[in-house]
């Protein structure tokens, strides 16, 4: 893994999600729905990238952190299948994309 950039953690008072007091459950569930929620929030959050460098750099077990799921200390990808679009698109299919920083990339682990 490579040498992640810590910054200090100043920026967890702007964090979207203690701003909008969201219940913590959101960030912690199977939900789908939740999901979704939890990764809208963060795509508005000042403090995505430190949030997520800390994430990973703590190998976080569960939970959305900076935008990404993560499960049993590795941030997860949600890709699209291949192959044409199914009519009925499935509900994992339709969470937020949220970019990851370029430096952090490596780090992506396939479901
Ligand atoms: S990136 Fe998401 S989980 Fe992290 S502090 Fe911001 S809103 Fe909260």
């Amino acid at each position: 893994m490579q040498a992640l950039q810590y910054e200090p953690e100043t920026w967890r008072a702007d964090a979207e999600c203690e701003r909008l007091g969201v219940p913590t459950h959101v960030f912690f569930s199977d939900d789908l729905g939740d999901i979704a929620q939890a990764k809208r929030i963060c795509t508005e959050c000042p403090g995505l990238v430190p949030c997520l460098e800390g994430a990973l750099g703590r190998r976080e077990p569960w939970g959305v952190w900076g935008g990404q799921i993560f499960r049993n200390g590795r941030m997860l990808a949600t890709k699209r299948r291949r192959g044409r679009p199914s009519k009925v698109p499935r509900p994992e299919d339709q969470l937020p994309v949220v970019p990851i920083p370029v430096h952090l990339q490596s780090e992506l682990r396939s479901a």
